[in-house]
This record gives C-alpha cells, structure tokens and sequence, in this order.
C-alpha cells in the first residue's frame, strides 16, 4: 500500500474537528486495507509504531529529526531550526523543505507504508556508538522519497506527536463501521462523512464486543486483524494470556459512603485504597512471572523481589492477578507515599540496591485468568474466594487487600475511618456480583476518598504552545501568595478548552494575558500577577522545583476567578495545612 494514500487519510481527519467525520475516513480507510497491512495501518493510524502495551519508546529527539531534514532536504541545520522557530512544528517544516526539493529535483521513489513502518521500527534498536548518526540517515531516507505531505507525517510520527487526534472511541467505532457495516445496517454517507447505524442494537452489540476485544489485547492492530481473518468468529475465540497485559478496571469516585452502596448495591466489599501504583502479575505456564503497569508497560525487570514473592506465594501454574503495590520504608517498616516509590519504575540500573532501599508490599485484590481459563464474568466474591484460596499471604512481601462485607453503612464508616488512620487514601467498594470489567469505569466498584479543597492561584508565567497551539500560551505557572509575594507552586495546562465555545479556551485566556506579559525568553513568557485561577489537583507535594517549596500533582484547571482579587489567591499557610492533612493519619 502507498504510503500517499495514508497521507491523504491523515490530511483529512487533521483537517476536521468532528470526531464522526474522521471516523468515517478512518473506517472508509481500513475497508480499503489488505490483510497483510491491517496491523501497521491500524497502529500508524493512531500515530504508533508499537501497540500500547509495548513499552518501546522510538526515542528520537527534536534535534536529530532537524539533523535529518537537513540531510535529506540540502537545507542547513540552522535554517531548519529557524523554520521551526517560525512555524512550531517539524511535520510541517519538513514538508516545507521537501516541497522546496522536489520542485528542484523531482525525482521521488514511491514510499510505501511497508518501508516507512519498518524503517522507523528500526529506530528504537539502533544503539551505542554510530546510532545517531545510522538513525538521521534512516529517518533521511525515507524524507528524501517522500512527497512534501508525506513529509509532514512521517516526522510526525517519528516525533510520536500525529496531531491528528484519533482517540481509542474513534478507533473503536471505524472497526465496526468497516467491518461490520451489513450487520449494523449501516448507512454511509459520503457526502456528510457520516453513518447511521439502522440497526442500533446489534451495532451497540459489536461495539461492545470490538471494545472488549480490545480492552483484553490492547492492540486494535491485532483486533483487526482478528475480525478481518474470523469476522465475529474472532470474539470467541479471545483468550487472556499471560504475559499479554490487558487494561485493567478502572472505578469512577462516589462522593460518599452512601453513594458507594447506591452504586455497588448491598452487601458490598470494603477494601482499603492503598496509595501505591497498579501492578499486573502474570504467570505463563512455563513458570515465568510478567509484571505490568496501569498504562501497560512492562516492569518485571525492575520488580526482581516482586517475581519472587509471585512465583514463592501464588500456589497455581497459570494466572493473571490485579494488584496494588505500595512501598515501605525497609528499617522502620512505614508505608510510604506512591511519589517515594515511583523512581522504581523507570529505573533500569541498580536494580538490586534500589529494590532493597525502597521494597514494596503487593496487595493483590483481583484476579482476572486462573489456570487457562477467564475470570472476567466470574463474581467478584468467587473471584476473592480463589485468590483467598490460592494465595499464601506474607506480610511485606505479598498479601491480600483488606476487605470487609457489610451491608451497615455505619460498619462501612467505621472501616473508611480506620483506613485514613493507618494513612491509606481511602476505600474502594466492590459489587459482590460484579464481573471484572477491564478498562471500562462502570458500576462494579467505587472509590471513596476525602476530596482536597481547591486553591485559587495567581498566573504568573506561560509558555507559547506549537503546532495547532501555536499563537496560544499554554502550559500556565501558578502561585499561590505568601503576604504580598507570590510564589510559584506549579503548572497547569489541563482543563481548557481548544474551542471558543466550550468553556474557557486557550485563546480566550491567551487575550486575557498578552498585556500581562513582563518579559519573554524563548517560548517563555513572564506575566504580571493578575488573572486568578481555580485550581483542583490530586495532592501536594514538598518540591524544590517552586519557590513555594510545594507543588501540585495532576492540577487541573476548573474556572476563571474573577470575582477574587490578588488578597484572595490561596495563602502558602493554607498550602502547608493541605499538605500536612493529608499526612494526618500517618
Ligand atoms: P484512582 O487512581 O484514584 O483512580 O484510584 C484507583 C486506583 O486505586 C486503582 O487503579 C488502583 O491502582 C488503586 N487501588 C488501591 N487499592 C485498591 C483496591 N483495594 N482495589 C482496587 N484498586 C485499588
């Protein structure tokens, strides 16, 4: 297949915001795809080279893709770079280059998805001495076949940023709608770019199923390519296997106890929720444990204790097992915060020494396959039985999540006020008869957790956005107020919208502050302290980064203050009360 055909694909669902319309090109795209192709079509389309559970990072840096447009288009590197000064976006300063070219030697060997895909997966194994430079010349190679078009989305792609926004529902619904298009009774219309499904229950039925396919393969590459072998046959015929993470269930917040038991029914599980990171353990039946993490990449080799404590405690051949892992001071035996533990994940040297500084305590609260077979439409309560059964608990090595069953919210009151004592962040209720549902935030389980108040903050600092952002400040640095100063506490760049319509937009904030700015360096600007924020974040944290000494993890823009003034912008003492609250109980 030509790779020019993926560029007009690409080109027009960059061109729509309408989530239907580039569906519609997405799905009309597969139709036309072979076999052969399905897999790299599907991931390219949604601007991968690897499927979400690989952790393969191409790895390549803005300079080297700048080295290779230079390479490749005779430009000078410090042309190039002033291009991209200008324009915000290599995709389009390559293109810009190329056209340049081809005007001057149109010469051009067709590029195809094959050669692009494989030549770019190369990328990530090139390494040690000679791989810069092996790297700019494969990445060269591909800029010197391509059309100007082709340009701008391969070094897209190279960058891992397509810009063409293809969520995982778009993905989901072009499947259905290429597939499964007579089933559904689906009607195109080419002229709107739109569908209507007339028959919606069986097409709500397959979107089902695709989703569930694909929250257990976590590929839509290899879920097409499943449907396109099998058709519907393939559902069936879905197995869990081990060392294939899966997304795992996921659980929206009630605002309360009662909630959590209008939501889960009575009686409910009470867990513990540990504040520690999710961890999938796996065993083949070979023996060999894989440990995955929530967004799917594999960490066994930094978990060497963790491997051990599987294989030593978990008495069966064949299992995937949900988890929460929470770390532990070694001599005092505390428990300690997620953020102490989390350099562990990426850690590839040391391995040893770290594990030993900083172990950590599985909690396994699910599990999802037992000796070859799904668990997934099991009963929760059967499901804690077997892993009841089938796991031998060692305190600071590998146990099981603490859980009562109650159907007396006073019980259920009781148990999340002596969570919060020994520190942990709250509870999750569980739905005795609930299946395991991955990836999806149904009514299968709750968490319950003491909300943090919001804090006003002052903007007193931007950075100019690129790409689609460019001409916006995006990315705002906040603080909060410590007497008539104002110290920076952190950024926020979640929470605003891209359209004027919908709520508070980039532009309309970028107008707000323009004449604000103090100074400007770079994409930075300063701005003088006046425009006042809501602002809502998971947790604080002591931080050297801020002058305030603190910073936020996950803020997220909630409103526009302008009923407050500078006297009102959230005070460090208030600050420091939040943080030590939260530490309250430990
Ligand atoms: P949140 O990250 O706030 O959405 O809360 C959900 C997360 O809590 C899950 O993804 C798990 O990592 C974690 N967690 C801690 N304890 C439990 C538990 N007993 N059951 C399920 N999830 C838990």
């Amino acid at each position: 297949m030509k790779y020019s055909e993926l560029a007009s694909a690409y080109e027009g669902m960059e061109k729509t915001s309408k989530r239907l319309e580039k569906t519609f090109i997405i799905s009309q795209f597969l139709k036309k795809t072979k076999e052969e192709d399905i897999d790299k079509v599907t991931l390219l389309l949604q601007g991968r080279l690897f499927p979400l559970w690989d952790e393969t990072k191409i790895g390549v840096s803005d300079r080297l893709v700048i080295k290779a447009i230079a390479a490749a288009t005779g430009t000078p590197a410090d042309k190039v770079e002033q291009e991209w000064k200008k324009i915000g976006d290599l995709g389009l300063v390559a293109e810009k280059l190329v056209q340049k070219k081809t005007q001057a030697t149109l010469f051009s060997r067709e590029l195809t998805v094959e050669k692009v895909f494989t030549n770019l997966r190369k990328l990530p194994n090139l390494e040690g001495g000679g791989s810069v430079d092996q790297k700019v010349k494969m990445i060269a190679e591909l800029l010197s076949s391509a059309k100007p078009l082709e340009a701008r989305y391969v070094i897209r792609t190279v960058l891992e940023d397509l810009r063409v926004g293809v969520g995982s529902g778009s993905m989901r619904d072009a499947i259905v709608w290429a597939f499964f298009g007579d089933k559904a009774k689906i009607n195109y219309n080419a002229e709107e770019k739109s569908i209507t499904p007339d028959n919606r229950e069986e097409y709500n039925r397959l979107s089902d199923a695709v989703q569930h396919a694909f929250d257990l393969k976590a590929d839509f590459g290899e879920v097409a390519k499943l449907i396109m072998k099998k058709g519907e046959k393939a559902f069936g015929e879905l197995v869990l296997e081990p060392g294939n993470p899966i997304n795992v269930m996921l659980y929206p917040k009630a605002k309360g106890l009662a909630e959590a038991f209008e939501v889960v029914g009575k009686p409910a599980a009470f867990e513990y929720k540990y504040d520690g990171f999710r961890m999938q353990l796996h065993k083949k039946p070979s023996g060999a444990v894989h440990i995955f993490t929530r967004r799917l990449d594999e960490v066994t080799k930094q978990f060497p204790e963790v491997v051990e404590y599987t294989k030593e405690l978990v008495k069966a051949k064949e299992f995937i097992l949900d988890a929460e892992a929470v770390g532990y001071e070694p001599k005092s035996g505390k428990y300690l915060p997620f953020q102490a533990i989390s350099q562990r994940i990426k850690r590839k040297y040391d391995i040893g020494k770290i594990a030993k500084d900083y172990p950590v305590e599985v909690n396994v609260f699910d599990i999802i396959q037992f000796e070859g077979k799904s668990m997934l439409a099991t009963p929760f309560i059967e499901r804690r039985k077997l892993i009841e059964k089938i796991i031998s608990q060692h305190p600071k090595k590998l146990i099981l999540a603490k859980q009562i069953v109650t159907d007396s919210l006073k019980e259920a009151e009781a148990f999340y006020k002596e969570a919060l004592k020994v520190g942990e962040e709250g509870v999750m209720a569980k739905s005795l008869r609930g299946a395991y549902q991955p990836g999806r935030r149904v009514g299968f389980g709750v968490k319950v957790k003491p909300v943090m108040e919001s804090l006003d903050l002052v903007i007193v600092g931007a950075e100019w956005g690129t790409g689609k952002r460019s001409g916006w400040l995006t990315s705002f640095v906040l603080a909060c107020r410590k007497a008539d100063k104002f110290l920076e506490i952190g950024k926020v760049g979640t929470g605003f919208k891209e359209l004027e319509e919908e709520g508070v937009s980039f532009d309309e904030l970028t107008k707000k502050l323009k004449p604000l700015i103090i100074a400007e360096q770079g994409k930075e600007v300063k701005l003088k302290p006046s425009i006042i924020i809501e602002i809502n974040y998971e947790e604080i944290q002591k931080s050297p980064t801020y002058e305030s000494g603190y910073a936020l993890r996950f803020p997220r823009f909630i409103r526009l203050r302008e009923d407050k003034g500078l006297s009102d912008v959230s005070d460090l003492n208030l600050v420091e009360d939040l943080f030590r609250a939260q530490f309250r109980h430990k």
